[in-house]
């Protein structure tokens, strides 16, 4: 009977592995089809000087919408294009949007663009760049590269490479969600690494909890001590802002209190004529210390 129920089990298990499969294999063409036919869209999220109340950047975010299943999360299907050869396609595309988009822009504002850890180890990659910014007339000096804190988990020499030739042409690079993977600190203080993007979960819970709050604190301290520009992300309320005035007024800010990733037609009404501070003057109040 055991035996009988076990076989059973097995079939049930399988179909569902081959739904699965059948289900991956059908998003992943999807996914091609959508490269192919250039139907990925980006949407951008301004990043601003806390003091200031200026854009420094905006940062390019990869959207899907699949015609049926709706919007999909990049979480989902960027690493679904890394493990399907799909990514130099994806990359190409979307540094052809950012850098096409940002050309637009006041020459002051940085367009930020994220790219996966093993694009950026391939060989091919400085050519695809050097040619989405030939194609749409943006000078290196205003692409900023976003990677991942994971890639600094050991020495690498190709990596390390890699960055300072792409450092010589004027490209800038920022660690993304810092704070949630094993970087080693010590490899990455010497790295050529020009701003520290912290990780929104660091933010979540700094007013409940005071252990969160003297956390992110020293984070903030100690990207200042390497002498890199720091953002903090997922900035949701007034509280979180308040908080980040008083510790760390000469940080820059992203997150839903401030803007939404919006449409590159959108943007343009925020190009600030004058200084403009999307947020009430902010206040002083401290949180527990
Ligand atoms: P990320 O680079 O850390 O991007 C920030 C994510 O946080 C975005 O989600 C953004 O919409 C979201 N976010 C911004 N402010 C807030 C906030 O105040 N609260 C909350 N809860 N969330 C906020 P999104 O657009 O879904 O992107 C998710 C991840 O997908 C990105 O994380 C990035 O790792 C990856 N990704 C997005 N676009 C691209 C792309 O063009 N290429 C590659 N390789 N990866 C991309
Ligand atoms: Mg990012
Ligand atoms: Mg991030
Ligand atoms: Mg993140």
């Amino acid at each position: 009977r055991a035996k009988a129920l076990g076989g059973a089990r097995t079939v049930v298990y399988k179909t569902w592995m081959d739904e699965e499969q059948r289900e991956n294999d059908q998003l992943e063409s999807d996914l091609a089809e959508a490269i192919r036919h250039r139907q990925l869209t980006m949407a951008y999220q301004p990043i601003f000087g806390l003091e200031t109340g200026r854009i420094v950047a905006c940062e390019a975010l990869v959207r899907w919408n699949h015609p049926e299943r709706g919007a999909i999360s990049p979480a989902l299907f960027v690493p679904l294009a890394e493990a399907s050869g799909l990514i130099d396609g994806l990359t190409e595309l979307t540094l052809d949007l950012a850098t096409s988009s940002a050309a637009a822009w006041p020459d002051e504002i940085l367009v930020a663009v994220n790219i996966s850890p093993s694009q950026l180890k391939r060989g091919n990659f400085d050519r695809m760049l050097a040619k989405a910014l030939a194609r749409n007339g943006l000078p290196a000096q205003r692409l900023e590269i976003e990677i991942t804190e994971n890639l600094f988990v050991e020495e690498d020499e190709d990596l390390a490479k890699a960055i300072e030739a792409l450092r010589a042409l004027g490209v800038r690079f920022a660690i993304d969600d810092f704070g949630t993977g094993y970087s080693n600190i010590g490899y990455l203080s010497h790295m050529p690494i020009d701003k520290i993007k912290i990780d929104r979960k660091f933010l979540t819970g700094i007013h409940e909890d005071r252990r969160q709050a003297g956390l992110l604190r020293s984070f903030l301290g100690f990207v200042d001590s390497l002498d890199m520009a720091v953002v903090v992300e997922g900035v949701e309320t007034h509280d979180q802002l308040s908080f980040l005035a008083d510790c760390a007024p000469s940080s820059l800010i992203q997150g839903f209190l401030l803007s939404r990733p919006i449409p590159d037609a959108e943007l343009a009404t925020l190009w600030p004529k004058e200084v403009m501070m999307p947020w009430p003057a902010v206040d002083s109040r401290r949180v527990p210390a």
